[in-house]
Order: structure tokens, then sequence, then C-alpha cells
């Protein structure tokens, strides 16, 4: 309990189902989302999202899953099937 789980220790907590770590990932990865990731390079595909076809990060798990789309300042997560731009 001395020192607070690492990101990589959390991700693989998340990864098994753990409804906590699962949380704090978010929680990183919002605070922390200009940093790992950000080009813009994709465009938000989901049909449903009033800013389709705007410039988007596409957030993926590490089998390159997609979980999130991500505008900036707001982000929302993959519905159904979205095909990527590149
Ligand atoms: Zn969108």
């Amino acid at each position: 309990m001395a020192s607070r789980p690492s990101i990589a220790e959390l991700k693989e907590l998340a990864d098994a189902g753990d409804a906590r770590a699962i949380r704090r990932v978010d929680d990183w990865e919002r605070n922390f989302a200009d940093v790992y990731s950000g080009d813009f390079s994709e465009v938000c595909l989901d049909e449903n999202c009033v800013a389709y076809g705007e410039p988007v990060n596409v957030c993926c798990d590490e089998n390159g899953n997609l979980l999130e789309i991500d505008h900036g300042t707001w982000s929302h997560p993959v519905a159904g099937r979205m095909s990527l731009a590149s």
C-alpha cells in the first residue's frame, strides 16, 4: 500500500476486469490523452456523432481494438463498427 500502482499495473488490472482499475485508467487517459496521443490523424466515422467527419484521435487497446473516439475536448465510445481512415 506504500506506493500507488503504476499505469501499467492499473491497465493490467483493468484488462482483467477490475472496475476500479478501469475507472482509474479512464481518468488517467483523460488527464494525459494530450500527452500520449494526439495528432488527430483520423476522422470520426460515427454517423450518430454530432461531430461526424471531424478530425479525431482514435484510442485503441493493445490488440488494436477501437475503444474511444477522442475529439480533443470530449470523447465518446466507439459505436458499432467503424473503420479507420488510415
Ligand atoms: Zn465523434
